[in-house]
């Protein structure tokens, strides 16, 4: 085994040292990476890919033939993170539009009124957004980049109490060369399908457990043209799936350049077809015909491409009794979501705050522990993703998702019961619909929906619809249940808070209201 030393010895106090290393150099790992900048001499960023000279696809990332949607708060921590980044992606072409409805939102109970966003809406692609956060990052003289590298271990003190580095293999050198790496401080960003637990096995730690949801997810995704004519206003939409009945969801998003990335999704083993008349077909089965209506018309510029993955996975690293110093993971290594709620780089960003803030306490006051305190602190800042993805999935378990590792949640019913009714209140009620958007967004936490006025005005309509035929048993006993529990009414005159004039009335949004006067012949 031909083993060489890339780089000299930086052996100093754990965690606020000279030289860290993270694993991966995907959104996850470029995050951490630039808050390690703060911290550390220096920076090296391992990944088993070469990465493209210009905003492209990459190997090491075949989700970016999806649709990626940047969450609100995404956007904002890496705005932060990177001031000045989005006047850089403005400059490259990325979608910029004021006064337009960003996305409109048909949910399984109906389509949200459309709201008009004053700021600026910005839209771009995954590996526009990367591209970017990368060539910022490096041009940073302490951060360097391993490309073609692929980590496979760690390395340890004799007593295998510290990880002091990473061994690798450079991919175009033989097979059983290995190098390695020496660092202070060893992150792996190294994605979904991440051998951290391996590694720390090899160590003599244990695997952390693993939280599962198998929901058997399948993606087809297409880049098209926006057609010239289309209404300028009108940006992207979302449908959802309607649980138990309809598993198919499709959006479009808008990125750079008036393109349009569109990407049809399936739950529960229903994987949208990736050939062309498959791929109308199930466009055209959504639960709503706006999205088919615009890709028809629209000229499609790439070919049409395939994801199957079929879990969301939390791995509890921060449950594990002993907990080598050193080593910390993040992003999807540690979380991986289904990929349609748009949560996975939102998540990462966060996961780069809670980094900074547990190393800034470290420099401020050096403790032993610096490495669980971080894993345990992630695991806080996950539970809320975690829960709107689980919780949404779990909806589909009569249709064979499966959950192991952990029991469904206590209320679950409850909770799938009042975000019934959320959404039925969404759809006509604009308080409701901010309020329900923010937390899609990650603007505000999920618990925000049961803020009194938010739950006034949601036990308001569904008391005003319990007797209307689309109201099902699981909403009924959710409102049973509330009503038992608060006292709605004792509440709302408690509280001394009338919706009444401010509620519109109830109505369905015409269907016609989300595709506008679009006057493009049929084909
Ligand atoms: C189909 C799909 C659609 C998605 N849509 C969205 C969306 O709309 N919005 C959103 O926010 N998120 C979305 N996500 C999630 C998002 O892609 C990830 O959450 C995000 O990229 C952060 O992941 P990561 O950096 O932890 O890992 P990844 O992006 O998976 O990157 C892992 C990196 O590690 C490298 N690597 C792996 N193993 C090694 C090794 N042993 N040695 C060296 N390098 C290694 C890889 O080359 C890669 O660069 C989607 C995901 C999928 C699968």
């Amino acid at each position: 085994m031909n083993t060489q030393t890339l780089s000299p010895s930086y052996f100093s106090t754990p965690n606020t040292g000279r030289h860290a290393v993270v694993i991966g150099g995907s959104m996850a790992g470029l995050l951490a990476a630039r808050v390690l900048t703060d911290y550390f001499e220096q920076v090296t960023i391992i990944d088993r890919d070469t990465f493209p000279d210009l905003p492209d696809h990459r190997k090491g990332v075949p989700q970016s033939h999806h649709a990626h949607a940047l969450l609100a708060r995404g956007q904002e921590i890496i705005d932060r993170l990177f001031p000045g980044i989005m006047d850089e992606l403005r400059a490259e072409g990325a979608l910029s539009a004021c006064g337009v409805v960003p996305v409109a939102f048909v949910t399984p109970k109906g389509a949200l009124p459309l709201l008009k966003q004053d700021e600026e809406f910005l839209a771009f692609s995954r590996f526009l957004l990367e591209w970017h956060v990368r060539r910022r990052l490096t041009t940073q003289t302490s951060v360097r980049c391993l490309t073609n590298c692929e980590v496979t271990g760690l390395l340890s003190t004799p007593e295998r109490t510290q990880v002091i580095g990473v061994r690798l293999h450079h991919r175009d050198e033989d097979a059983d060369s290995t190098h390695s790496v020496a660092a202070d401080l060893v992150v792996d960003a190294s994605g979904r399908h991440s051998k951290a637990p391996e590694w720390l096995v090899r160590l003599g730690y244990s695997a952390p457990p693993e939280e599962t949801i198998n929901s058997g997810i399948g993606y087809a995704s297409r880049f098209y043209a926006k057609p010239s004519n289309f209404p300028a206003d009108w940006q992207g939409i979302i449908i959802n799936n309607r649980p138990p009945h309809n598993p198919r969801a499709g959006l479009i998003l808008p990125i750079e350049h008036g393109r349009w990335h569109v990407t049809l999704g399936g739950f529960a083993g229903n994987y949208p077809p990736t050939d062309e008349s498959g791929f109308l077909q199930w466009a055209r089965d959504l639960a709503d015909p706006s999205l088919f209506e615009a890709i028809r018309i629209a000229e499609p510029i790439s070919p049409i491409r395939g994801y199957r993955t079929p879990q969301n996975r939390l791995r509890h690293f921060e449950r594990l009794d002993r907990w080598p110093i050193g080593f910390i993971a993040t992003g999807d290594s540690v979380c991986a979501f289904n990929p349609i709620y748009g949560q996975g780089m939102t998540t990462s960003a966060l996961d780069a705050l809670v980094l900074a803030d547990c190393l800034s306490q470290q420099q401020r006051s050096p403790k032993p522990g610096f490495e669980r305190r971080f894993q345990k602190q992630l695991a806080k800042t996950i539970a809320a993703p975690w829960l709107i993805a689980t919780a949404e999935d779990l909806r589909w378990r009569s249709q064979g998702v499966t959950l192991s590792g952990a029991r469904p949640r206590i209320g679950l019913g409850f909770l799938h019961g009042y975000m019934n009714l959320v959404l039925q209140q969404a759809c006509e009620d604009t308080t409701v619909t901010r309020a329900y958007i923010n937390v899609l967004g990650m603007t505000a936490p999920p618990q925000s929906l049961m803020q009194p006025h938010i739950l006034l005005r949601v036990l308001s309509g569904a008391l005003k619809s319990i007797n209307e035929s689309d109201v099902g048993a699981g909403e009924r006993k959710t409102i049973f249940i509330l009503r038992y529990l608060n006292g709605a009414r004792r509440l709302a005159l408690y509280l001394k808070v009338s919706t009444e004039t401010q509620v519109a009335p109830r109505r369905k949004v015409p269907r016609s209201h989300l595709l506008m006067n679009c006057d493009q012949p049929r084909n």
